[in-house]
């Protein structure tokens, strides 16, 4: 049982673990912020996966017979143990009162059956920490085009989910991910990584600082390229979306936010009522 409960050290090795082959899996430098990658993968934190495996135990426990060690513990623990004690079921509870659950007491006299069990838990961990990664990423900049839906439901991020046929198709994933992430070593991020005397202004062209947006859409010298892509875009973008504004039209944010990931612009424009509005406005 306490085997079951990692914390300090341990669980900091674990999530230090996790967090490093996540990225690497996903070609995805150390430096990329931690929220990223549970927003890409749709995984929780080390520590939600424990809590989870933790709960689901405690309810192995409470469906035991009266006379059972697990159940006499449980009862005794509760019972006799202070709140500041560092006893397993006392820890129990100190799980479910995070997760907006009733207290252990109420489970021990009332046992759920396992499969109702399961959701009920996979839910409250699940809401507990898309929310917490959702508010995290919020803070960094370099997250702004990243959409989070996928984490809400547990899913793997629609950038890769569609497995492409296409070799080319694949081999853009990576540097999309890093796009999307902050990641890609742009001049103007060298400065803040590095914090050297980096001029930020663009090499190719030399008359603009080489920002994220100047990359992908404004950078003249890289127009000869963007051209052929972006009328394929604004095919896409008319005929298959029936959007009457041409793709060159829109704000560069919405711009941004199509090519980079366009989930964030669809859910909107699937669940916010003022959808039509959000598209018209962004149109100059
Ligand atoms: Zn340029």
């Amino acid at each position: 049982m306490e085997l079951l409960t990692p914390s300090g050290k341990p669980l900091e090795q674990l999530e230090i673990f996790q967090k490093r082959m996540l990225k690497q899996i996903l070609s995805l430098p150390t430096r990329c912020p931690d929220p990223a990658v549970y927003i890409l993968t749709g995984i929780l934190p080390i520590e939600a996966q424990i809590h989870i495996k933790t709960l689901t135990f405690f309810n192995n426990v409470c469906h035991q017979s009266e006379e059972s060690t697990e159940k006499k513990l449980a009862r005794r623990q509760l019972t006799v143990c202070s709140e500041a004690s560092n006893s397993w079921f006392l820890n129990i509870n100190k799980l479910l009162r995070l997760y907006d659950l009733n207290e252990a007491n109420t489970y021990l006299a009332n046992p759920i059956k396992k499969t109702q069990w399961i959701t009920l838990i996979k839910n409250a961990v699940m809401k507990y920490w898309s929310t917490k990664i959702v508010q995290m990423s919020e803070l960094y900049l370099g997250l702004k085009y990243l959409s989070n839906q996928n984490l809400i439901k547990g899913k793997l991020h629609s950038i890769l989910k569609h497995k492409s046929h296409s070799a080319l198709d694949n081999s853009r994933i990576p540097t999309r991910l890093r796009l999307i992430t902050g990641t890609y070593v742009l001049k103007t991020k060298r400065i803040q990584f590095y914090r050297e005397k980096t001029d930020p202004t663009c090499l190719i062209c030399g008359l603009q600082e080489e920002t994220l947006e100047h990359f992908v859409m404004q950078c003249e010298k890289l127009q000869s390229v963007r051209t052929v892509i972006l009328k394929e875009v604004n095919d896409i973008w008319q005929n298959e979306m029936n959007n009457t504004t041409r793709f060159h039209y829109l704000n560069i944010t919405t711009q941004m936010q199509m090519l980079l990931d366009s989930a964030k612009l669809i859910n909107l424009n699937k669940y916010n009522s003022a959808s039509a509005e959000t598209f018209s406005s962004s149109c100059t």
